[in-house]
Order: structure tokens, then sequence, then C-alpha cells
């Protein structure tokens, strides 16, 4: 049976995060991946995709994308690309093609036993970088045996891949409004089901939102505000990056929406939501207006006013006369796109590290089961844990914590006392910046 002190399981940034801090640590270590390395970029996600945040922000400290300009946004192949030579770049001891089956605890000695699909392993830590957004989730409203397509936003390619006629896009994230931005210029009839949403400028007085999130300190916000757990963010990198403006939107063509609530005889009935849905994300994006302006005004920054980022266009019809129900056949949907989010499964892994829901239970990643590690789920410790930049200094704790556990075991081992001289990394990182 191959033994490992540190088993990583999952190849997409968080795990190639994690094996750069590992290896920093000088902790040795083996990543298992079930496809190819950020899977997830290549395959599950729309051709036309590019990241929502500009190159110079979604990346890792280490490496920059040499080919983007620093305010441009990676195609999703490109991602892809960035996290292989990101691996390659420190050898990360990465293997392919391997899926893990289960983990169990041992029983009378320390550390799991991990079964996969190329034999079994023992490891005496697992980092679980399986990734936040695993199963698709497509709420039961439309029997799937409705006379129309439907299909999951993690299905779906380009507009040719819908039958001709209507689409019905569910869900107003980044996922949801950039497909139906996209299907609307293929010149597809387009509705959008818009729920709560929060709406950032794409940038405002000549700076990113991301920057903007970063010096406001919101991406290091620690929880969900209370009531905001089922906000998703609107933003898009396509086009060389652009606000999402739902009047926009509708003054193009498209109908919005409120929440997609209930399916009868071929009829689709929304939520009375849409004008609160519309107003609250006007709200959030306002506020970051004036947070913007107070921190420019604070701090002397000489940054160009943009009073138009305040004008509003006018409410479209669908806005102040929003429809209550739509008749699929009449209206000539033959598509359904779910942009409804995704949720995760951990049925393989059988430690004391979930809670009765199925959901880790840990603090900043360190699990509840000694051992057992998470990293890249939203809010693993902050607003930016699920995102490209956040997950590696996430990962950076974690490995901190368990070289950390490792000199505790070296310790109590009277074989290997003398040679490991007990010391605290983070303390010595420290000592030497
Ligand atoms: C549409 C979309 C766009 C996004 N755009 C951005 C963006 O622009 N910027 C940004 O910062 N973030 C973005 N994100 C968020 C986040 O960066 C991505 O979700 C990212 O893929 C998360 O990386 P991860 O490594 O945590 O998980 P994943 O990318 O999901 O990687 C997990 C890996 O684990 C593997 N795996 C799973 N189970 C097993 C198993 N049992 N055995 C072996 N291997 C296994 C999978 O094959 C996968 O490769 C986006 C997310 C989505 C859905």
């Amino acid at each position: 049976m191959e033994t490992i002190d540190t088993l990583v399981i999952g190849a997409g940034q968080a795990g190639v995060a994690m094996s750069e801090h590992l290896s920093r640590q000088g902790v040795p270590h083996l990543v298992l991946e079930r496809h190819r390395i950020a899977e997830r970029w290549r395959t599950e996600r729309w051709d036309s995709l590019v990241a929502n945040g500009p190159a110079w922000h979604d990346r890792f400290p280490g490496l920059e994308f040499d080919d983007i300009s620093p305010d441009g946004f990676a195609p999703k192949e490109r991602v892809a690309a960035y996290f292989e030579a990101y691996a390659r770049k420190f050898n990360a001891p990465i293997r392919t093609g391997v899926e893990v089956t289960q983990v169990v605890r041992n029983h009378g000695k320390p550390g799991f036993t991990v079964n996969t699909s190329a034999g079994v392993i023992e490891a005496q830590r697992v980092v679980v970088a399986t990734g936040p957004f695993q199963r698709p989730v497509i709420p039961p409203v439309v029997p799937q045996d409705a006379a129309v397509l439907q299909l999951h936003s993690a299905q779906y390619r380009n507009p040719a891949q819908l039958p001709p006629g209507a689409v019905l896009v569910v869900g107003s994230g980044s996922s949801g409004v950039q497909i139906a931005d996209e299907l609307q210029r293929a010149g597809r009839q387009v509705y959008l089901s818009v729920g709560p949403h929060d709406r950032p400028p794409r940038g405002y007085r000549g700076r990113d939102f991301c920057w903007w999130l970063g010096v406001l300190g919101e991406w290091d916000a620690p929880a969900m505000k209370p009531g905001a757990e089922h906000v998703t963010i609107a933003v898009s990198g396509a086009r060389g990056g652009e606000t999402i403006d739902f009047r926009r939107l509708a003054h193009q063509g498209m109908v919005l929406v409120g929440m997609t609530q209930s399916f009868a005889d071929g009829v689709i009935r929304f939520q009375p939501d849409l004008a609160r849905n519309i107003a609250r994300g006007d709200a959030n994006y306002l506020a970051l207006l004036d947070a913007a302006d107070a921190y420019a005004a604070r701090n002397g920054l000489d940054l160009p006013p943009e009073p138009a980022a305040r004008q509003v266009l006018a409410d479209p019809a669908c806005l102040t006369e929003p429809l209550a129900e739509l008749d699929l056949t009449a209206a000539g949907v033959t598509a359904i796109v779910w942009a409804t989010g995704f949720t995760t499964d951990y049925s393989w892994l059988q430690v004391n590290a979930l809670d009765d829901k199925g959901k880790p239970r840990h603090h900043r990643g360190v699990s509840s089961e000694p051992g057992i590690y998470f990293v890249g789920l939203p809010w693993l410790s902050r607003r930016g844990s699920s995102f490209i930049w956040g997950v590696w200094h996430d990962a950076s704790y974690v490995a901190d914590h368990i070289a950390i556990q490792r000199q505790y075991f070296a310790q109590g081992d009277p074989g290997r006392r003398q040679q490991a001289d007990f010391h605290h990394p983070v303390a010595e990182a420290a000592i030497q910046n």
C-alpha cells in the first residue's frame, strides 16, 4: 500500500495552491486529480467565458499572465493553462486521472485509508480541494419530460447548442447574466428570471471593482451579511469587461421577469419580486460608488470623478409591468438554462468533518476531524476564499497548520525527537520578514 504524509484531493486552483504551500513547508505530499489540472475551467464552463476579474487580480502571487494585459480578462482555456504552468513551476506532485472514491479514518493507528480508482493510499492527513461548485443544482420546477430543453449553466456551451427559438434563463448571477447576454446577441428572444443580486460597477473612477473591493476591505469580510445568504453577484469580464445593467439589457430586447416559481400546463409563473430585486441591486451598486467616493476623499486620491456612473436608464416596460406568467409554447420558448448554482457532494468522505446536512464543519479549513482539511470553499475564511487570489492565502494558513501538527507528532516520537527541533513556521516566517 502506498503511504504519504499529506494527500490533497483535487487539482484545481485550490489543490495547486495547497501543493505550493506544502512544498514550501517541506511537507511530503501528493495531489490526486480525477481528470486534468483545472478541469472545470476546461469542460464545465461555456465556450466564451473569460475570467470575471482582470489579469492583475485573478492570479496567484508567483506568476503573471505574460500574454494578457494586466487589465485584460483571461479566456477560460488560458486560466486552465495558467494553473498547469503554475504547477510545473514548482514541480507539483500531481497525479492526474485518479479519482478518490472513499476516505475513512484508521482505527488503532493515526491517519486515513483512501480508496482510489488506482489503488489504496494511507495518508496521515487529507486536504479536500474538490471545489466550491461541484454538482449543478436545478430546482424541481419544470418536469424533465416537459416539451422544452432544460440544461444547467455548467452544461451550456454556446447559442448554437440550443434549438431555434426563445430561451428562458433562470438566475441573475454572473453566469445567468452573461449567458442571457450572449444568447440575446446571437439573435434569440431571451427572458431572464432575476433574483436577489449584488451588482458592483465593473469599474469606477478609473479603478476596477476588484481594486475597490480590496482597498475597502470587502474581500476580507469574514462572513456574509445576515439576509444575504442567497444573493449572487452579477459581474462580467466579457468584451473587455462591462457593468451589468439589467435596464440596458431590457432596452435591447431582453424581457426581465421575477424569480421562477412554479410550472403547470406549459405555463411558468414568476414571483412578484422583480422590482424589489432590481432595486436591491441598484442600492448595492450605489453603495459601492458612495464607499469609493468616501475612500477617495479620505485618502486624497486624485481619481477622475465619474458622475455618469450614477445615471440610471429609464425603467423598461418589463420592469414597470412585469409578467406574472409565461406560456412557453405561445412565447416560442424552446429551452431553459438554469443558472441556479451548485452544491457539494462529500458522500465519499466518511469522517467526522461534516455536519448533519453534509456541510464541512471547520474553522478556516481546519475541520472538526483532526487531520482533515478543506480549501476552496466559499467563505472559508473570508469573502475572497473561493476566488483565485483568495484560495492561495487560505492554503497558506492550512499548510502552516499541517506543518505545526507534524512538529507535534515529531516531538511525540522519541526516535525523531532530536532531529525535529520544535519550531513554529508562522512565527519563523514573521521573524524572517
Ligand atoms: C462560471 C464560473 C466562473 C468563475 N470565474 C471566476 C473568476 O473569473 N475568477 C475567480 O477568482 N473565480 C471564478 N470562479 C470561482 C472559482 O475560481 C472556480 O469555481 C474554481 O474552479 C474553484 O477552484 P477549486 O480548485 O476550488 O475547485 P475546482 O476548480 O472545482 O477543482 C476541483 C478539482 O477536484 C477534482 N475532483 C473532484 N472530486 C474529486 C475526487 N473525488 N477525486 C479526485 N479529484 C476530484 C475535480 O476534477 C476538479 O478538477 C468561477 C466559478 C464559476 C462556476
